[in-house]
């Protein structure tokens, strides 16, 4: 029993395309729909001058498209960034990571080794 759609999905859907959000800047152009990640806004999104980190040609147009980020999607958002961390030193901590693997599989072993020889035992005195 195979159940077929009648075609009945709709193209009209395409119609309803979202609303891009749009301004236009002191010059007279659109103003493009960015997002900030500022420590202090995070995620906001902005329109701002299409020339803008070009101090000669920017008009100076801005204006923010989202209300102010509350505290805790600040928060949330900083987190996800990537940390800029340096790297480097940490051979000392993969070493001792590697160590411990090794522990845990030597570990391991022994645990099924004495398994073993506990069943061993069990079917000796069975038998
Ligand atoms: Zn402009």
């Amino acid at each position: 029993m195979s159940s077929r759609s009648t075609g009945s999905s709709s193209q009209s859907d395409v119609s309803k395309a979202r609303k891009v959000p749009f301004r236009r800047c002191y010059c007279g152009l659109s103003a493009p729909f960015s997002t900030s990640w500022s420590d202090k806004n995070p995620g906001r999104r902005y329109f701002g001058c299409q020339y803008w980190p070009n101090t000669k040609e920017d008009c100076g147009f801005f204006e923010w498209y989202d209300d102010e980020v509350s505290e805790w999607y600040k928060e949330v958002l900083n987190k996800l960034k990537p940390k800029k961390k340096s790297l480097k030193s940490e051979g000392t901590e993969d070493r001792e990571a590697s160590v411990l693997n090794h522990v845990r599989v030597m570990i391991g072993l022994f645990v099924i080794f004495m398994i073993m020889v506990l069943v061993l035992l069990c079917l000796l005195l069975k038998g």
